[in-house]
């Protein structure tokens, strides 16, 4: 059997979104902005792939969707569109709040931007691996312009108080910026209740294709192109329209919404079986309050098992899971939320994440438990340090 278990990293393309993206390599190959028949003929389709991101975001049409190439590059957008715009003109406004558990499109652009004068307060987590608006309040000085705080964690799955942040941010004055890519088919993400003035999302992680994303941006709000060029997306973005990927989104967006409940309900219960399951193993620590975190994720860390031997042990019984950001696991490092939220270093390097969607089903999770169970008993029982830590504690 093979089980994928790494949601949070990739999903698998929707069966329906792979068939309304096939017309657009076939026969629907024009360019959008050409006068011919071959532009005209796509233009609907982009249309209606546009009106269902705003419809699954509910956010009013005068707002913007800007079409970009990934989440990364939607991060970036805001992050640097926001120094060129306010903190260059401006260094008496030159103080952005993020938290230290941000992606690392994030955290790396920002690392990047201090070293131009941006000075920014990198929020620390609590030990449960959530935000408190009150610490984000507390960052806050006279010279911020943006709040950055993603609005549910990808390695935890812990779900940041967005609404709160999102009101301390209206009412001092200063412009607010979420990443909410793990949040869009997981949760409800409603513009029209929770007041932001830029959100990123990316179609691969809502079982739409890789290499399309978007950044939503409120009305008034308009930042400087990143990408100059030409006249595509009203200016503010050049760059062909890729639009099989903007079509896949559209659909892929407007089923992660209309999944939420499912998500909700099936797919919590099936992590929850699994979280039950493991958290019954001696010597295991699940990261996050359950109620707090998105519906398909689980953090755990295995005392006295190294979180890549897990993973290859599962790998080789066909299951997918990952130790960490798969943007970090080529280093092997150690899992950097289990760092932030003061796990030692030797939890740091047990932690495993095991994510799923509404594709998973009971017989996967049902292999998986025996699996996971087994793997673990097998590299305890050859783990020297497992032996040492029983002995210590
Ligand atoms: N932000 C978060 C929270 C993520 O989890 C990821 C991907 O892991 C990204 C941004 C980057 O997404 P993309 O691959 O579309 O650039």
């Amino acid at each position: 059997m093979r089980v994928y278990l790494d949601n949070n990293a990739t999903t698998k393309i929707d069966p329906l979104v792979k068939v309304k993206m096939q017309p657009f390599f076939e026969d629907l190959y024009g360019n959008p902005n050409s006068l011919h028949q071959y532009g005209i003929e796509v233009r609907p389709a982009l249309n209606e792939a546009l009106g269902s991101m705003y419809d699954a975001l509910n956010a009013p049409d005068e707002d913007d969707i800007i079409i970009t190439s990934c989440a990364t590059e939607s991060n970036n957008a805001v992050l640097k569109g926001i120094f060129f715009k306010y903190i260059l003109n401006n260094p008496e406004k030159n103080h952005i709040v993020t938290t230290a558990v941000e992606h690392p499109a994030i955290l790396d652009t920002l690392l990047f931007l201090q070293e131009y004068g941006v000075d920014v307060t990198f929020v620390d987590v609590d030990e449960d691996g959530g935000i408190s608006p009150e610490a984000i309040k507390n960052a806050i000085t006279d010279k911020t312009i943006l709040i950055s705080m993603m609005w549910a964690n990808n390695e935890t799955g812990m779900i940041f108080p967005i609404k709160e942040v999102s009101e301390i941010a209206k009412e001092k004055g200063i412009l607010f910026h979420s990443d909410a890519v793990q949040a869009i088919g997981k949760l409800k993400v409603d513009l029209s209740d929770v007041d932001v003035d830029y959100l990123t999302f990316s179609a691969h992680k809502f079982h739409g294709p890789k290499g399309i994303g978007g950044l939503y941006v409120k009305k008034g709000k308009s930042l400087p192109n990143l990408l100059h060029g030409g006249e595509q997306m009203g200016g503010k973005r050049a760059g062909t329209l890729n639009v099989a990927y903007i079509v896949g989104m559209g659909l892929a967006m407007k089923q992660a919404a209309n999944h939420v409940e499912v998500m909700d309900t099936k797919v919590r219960a099936l992590r929850d079986k699994l979280e039950d399951a493991i958290a019954k193993i001696p010597d295991t620590i699940i990261v996050g309050e359950r109620a707090k975190r998105t519906p398909n994720t689980i953090l755990v860390s295995l005392r006295g098992i190294e979180g890549e031997s897990m993973l290859w042990d599962l790998n080789r019984a066909g299951i997918a899971a990952s130790t960490g950001s798969a943007c970090a696991s080529e280093s092997l490092e150690a899992n950097p939320i289990m760092t932030a939220i003061g796990k030692g270093p030797e939890l740091a390097h047990t932690a495993m994440r095991l994510s799923l969607s509404r594709f998973t089903t009971e017989d996967e999770i049902d292999y998986t438990i025996e699996v996971f169970t087994k793997a673990v008993e097998r590299l305890r029982s050859i783990s020297s340090s497992y032996a040492y830590t029983n002995i210590a504690s």
